[in-house]
């Protein structure tokens, strides 16, 4: 587990006069204080870290926001800004008895305009209510995840969320053309913009990309969606080793081009974990068992022409004996069935007990060798379980182990963070650093860049209010009536 930091004593705690005062503002539905709804709220997605908030405010409007952090900034009381609390590195609860903000009631889409695919809606639109929506118009939303049934759009800028569709559409960086985000004083900054081009001075918006509620809350999103292309197509194939895994991404990259939308893998440690946890699942290549599992998927506009290309590049794959084994989705519940493979294994590790997970960029070449030394440092106590988004050098390693044991962890940490670091890997590709990895990001980023967030941080939220003890190591942000720590010279 990680080690839980020391709370802020500048930080008030909630009286019953702000109690009245939220009231006021939001109505008595906007205020939560049951316990049931407070315990799902206080604990995350992976139930590894609980904090203990006694309340939750559900604003319906950016002023109903702006409102609620004026006064928490006032009154110096914490916040902490959640979505669909799918987060996996503990940024989306509390730590201790900070407010909850749920944006959970902004769910509006605002526009959309069919010529330009772009895509205004309010930050709280759940990511699976955005893809119908757009399905319906000819659309789809430029990024896909496993959590997309919770995920709030909010949450997946706040995160910089990558998931399935990064190697095609890019990430949230290339696709939000603007969003609104409030600080933590109350100030609206309206950077809406719909524009693809526009150099007029620092483009802020990038800041609230993946900043996980540490600047400010984001409360409203536009976004440039692409056109929907008719022709899909699924492959579910087989690997003997990962060097075939590696060489058959350079082959589809070059020989599928444009119509490449998705490269993921599995290992047989992956597979075997969803197939024993998850109920309905069929092994798709069920006449052996192989090392390494591939999803390649493809999407264009002409089918033909797609489905050509791809099978004479799986033909060549087999004859060059990158592949072992391969199937082609035949319709649309196949191609589901393939996907809740891989997008299941969260669910899987769940099911099997603890996971300590790692979420890695790293250079495909050396990725898998991590896994390899993990396994032998770790031996017969633990299931090193690796998959993720191959295409886009992002392994997810975890650890799955029957129960949470701190000399387990200690094998693990810091071996995985240095191993990373030496490689000149990042250790949070797409998930972000939250409570988990607050304390790490020296590992990946350098001394001055960490005092220039802590610096952007101080100037954004001077009182520290925001999603405090996440992102940034608490030593670098100085606490209220305490004296800054002093830069390096
Ligand atoms: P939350 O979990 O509620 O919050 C995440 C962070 O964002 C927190 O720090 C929170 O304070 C902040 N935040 C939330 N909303 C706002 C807001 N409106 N304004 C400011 N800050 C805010 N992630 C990937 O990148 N790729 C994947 O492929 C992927 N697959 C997943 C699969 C599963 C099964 C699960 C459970 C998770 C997966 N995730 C993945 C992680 C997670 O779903 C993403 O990080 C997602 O973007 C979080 O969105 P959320 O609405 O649940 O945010």
């Amino acid at each position: 587990m990680a080690s839980t930091p020391v709370r802020n004593k500048s930080f008030s705690t909630v009286n019953s006069d702000d109690i009245i005062y939220f009231k006021k503002i939001l109505g008595e539905k906007g205020v939560v204080e049951e316990e049931e709804k407070l315990d799902d709220a206080n604990t995350d997605w992976l139930r590894k870290y609980k904090g203990s908030s006694k309340l939750m405010l559900q604003p319906r409007s950016t002023q109903e926001v702006s409102q609620i952090l004026h006064y928490c900034n006032s009154r110096c009381l914490a916040v902490v800004p959640q979505g669909g609390n799918t987060g996996l590195v503990g940024g989306s609860i509390p730590v201790f008895d900070e407010v909850i903000i749920n944006l959970r009631s902004m769910n509006n889409i605002l526009s959309f305009d069919k010529v330009s695919g772009i895509l205004v809606c309010e930050a709280g639109c759940i990511l699976e209510n955005l893809i119908s929506f757009l399905d319906n118009e000819g659309f789809i939303m430029p990024l896909d995840l496993g959590a997309k049934g919770s995920c709030q759009i909010g949450g997946n800028v706040s995160t910089n969320a990558g998931g399935l569709r990064l190697i095609r559409y890019g990430s949230l960086h290339g696709s939000v053309l603007g969003l609104e985000a409030v600080l933590a004083n109350g100030t609206v900054l309206d950077m809406l913009g719909t524009l693809r081009k526009d150099n007029t001075g620092y483009d802020l918006k990038h800041l609230f990309i993946g900043s996980e509620g540490s600047l400010g809350i984001v409360t409203k999103v536009s976004i440039l969606t692409p056109p929907k292309l008719s022709s899909v197509n699924l492959a579910f194939l087989a690997c003997k080793d990962y060097t075939s895994c590696q060489k058959l991404l350079s082959a589809a990259k070059t020989k599928l081009g444009e119509i490449l939308s998705a490269f993921e893998f599995l290992d047989i440690n992956a597979m075997d974990l969803v197939l024993k946890h998850l109920d309905g699942l069929r092994d798709p290549l069920p006449s052996s068992k192989h090392n390494f599992y591939i999803l390649i998927e493809t999407t264009g506009s002409t089918e033909s022409h797609d489905k050509e290309k791809l099978e004479a590049f799986l033909l060549q794959s087999i004859e060059s004996g990158l592949l072992t084994d391969g199937v082609l989705a035949q319709d649309i519940n196949q191609a589901s069935a393939f996907w809740r493979i891989r997008e299941g294994i969260p669910e899987a590790l769940m099911k099997a007990g603890a996971v300590y997970k790692y979420d890695l960029s790293l250079p495909p070449e050396k990725m898998y060798d991590l896994v390899e030394e993990m396994r032998g440092c770790l031996g017969a106590e633990a299931n090193v379980v690796a998959y993720g988004h191959l295409g886009d050098g992002n392994l997810h390693l975890n650890i799955s182990t029957r129960q949470y044991d701190d000399s387990i962890l200690t094998k693990i940490e810091p071996f995985v963070y240095e191993w990373t670091s030496k490689h000149r890997g990042s250790i949070s590709a797409e998930h972000g650093l939250g409570l988990m990895k607050a304390n790490k990001i020296h590992y990946s980023k350098s001394l001055e860049t960490v005092q220039l967030m802590a610096d952007i941080k101080k100037l954004l939220d001077p009182n520290g209010i925001l999603n405090p003890y996440k992102v940034l190591p608490t030593s670098v942000l100085p606490q209220r009536g305490e004296e800054e720590p002093k830069k390096e010279a």
